[in-house]
């Protein structure tokens, strides 16, 4: 059986101040990232009775492809639901979408779903469902088997600091639906560990963040603090973003994803910049994986930023 933990901790200089990195993105050579931690769950599990594995989302997602990944190694047929494609992307399929092809993933519209519950109010389906032997993942991995491969990485975490006798220790990553960061949260504090979680949405406003939040934990001692710092949301290209990307690369030797990274990473330099040091506290940013997409992004970006350069 696949097992995937213990990925490696690389210590970096980030423009004067020390960081741990937690490499997710090192985890297995396909399946990767925290879209890997979320599916964990299934990778481990006897999926004698499923022989195939529906999803849905955005035709570049990360968690579209690492699912694929998950179906390939599990040999399952795998079904995924998008909103849209277009003719160019289908001529000439790049990053994730292409990637998942390759995975053998049958990518279809919504219009052509014959499953209700995905068709209408898909954002309230956050639980796995099986009917018959189809298993049903919601966008993203928001859901509660996600907690199972991020409890892992708790462990891990808790480990690294017990081999490095360290004490205080802040995490940082950056969130899109938040399950990652709340499940890390919660599976620390429930390991009798006080490592705090910080975190900053790339998606939506805090309110969108929090709200995500209480739709799967009810107990706020659970959640993560969320940093309210200003930046562009996702959606939008942002050529200071990429140009940043770029300079992290260099100065990092790290390559990071092009959807989170830039802002989660530009959020922690504003954050350290204003914040007096603790010297005995050590600061971890997660490495959520991502790479394959970032393909697709820089075609996006040099489309759009070429003549700012
Ligand atoms: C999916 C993803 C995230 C966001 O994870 P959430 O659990 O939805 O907050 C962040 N970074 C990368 C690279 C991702 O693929």
């Amino acid at each position: 059986m696949i097992k995937i933990k213990n990925s490696p901790v690389s210590q970096i200089d980030f423009f004067g101040f020390d960081l741990l990195i937690k490499r997710d993105d090192l985890l297995h050579p396909d399946f990767t990232g925290n879209k890997a931690r979320k599916f964990a769950y299934f990778l481990e599990k006897d999926l004698d009775d499923v022989d195939k594995i529906v999803s849905f989302g955005s035709n570049q997602s990360n968690a579209m492809y690492s699912l694929s990944v998950l179906c390939k190694l599990k040999n399952k047929k795998y079904e995924y639901y998008t909103h849209h494609i277009s003719s160019f992307l289908k001529d000439n399929p790049i990053g994730n979408y292409k990637h998942a092809l390759n995975n053998a993933m049958d990518i279809k519209l919504y219009d052509d779903c014959p499953y209700s519950f995905l068709k209408k109010n898909r954002n309230l389906f956050s639980k796995t469902k099986k009917i018959g032997k189809t298993l049903f993942i919601p966008e993203g991995g928001r859901c509660e088997t996600s907690r199972y491969g991020i409890n892992q990485l708790a462990l891990e975490i808790i480990n690294y600091k017990k081999i490095k006798n360290i004490k205080d220790l802040l995490i940082f990553l950056p969130s899109g639906t938040g399950t990652t960061a709340l499940f890390l949260q919660k599976s620390l504090l429930t390991n009798n560990d006080d490592s705090k979680v910080l975190t900053i949405s790339c998606v939506g406003s805090k309110d969108y963040l929090k709200k995500e939040f209480y739709s799967l934990e009810a107990d706020n001692t659970y959640h993560p603090k969320i940093l309210e710092i200003k930046h562009n949301y996702f959606g939008k290209l942002d050529c200071q973003l990429y140009k940043f990307w770029i300079k992290l690369q260099k100065e990092t030797d790290i390559e990071f994803d092009l959807l989170y990274d830039p802002i989660g990473l530009k959020s922690l330099f504003e954050f350290l910049k204003n914040k007096k040091i603790n010297p005995k506290e050590k600061l971890m940013y997660i490495h959520q994986g991502g790479i394959k997409g970032n393909e697709s992004m820089i075609q996006r970006y040099k489309r759009k930023c070429y003549e700012n350069f």
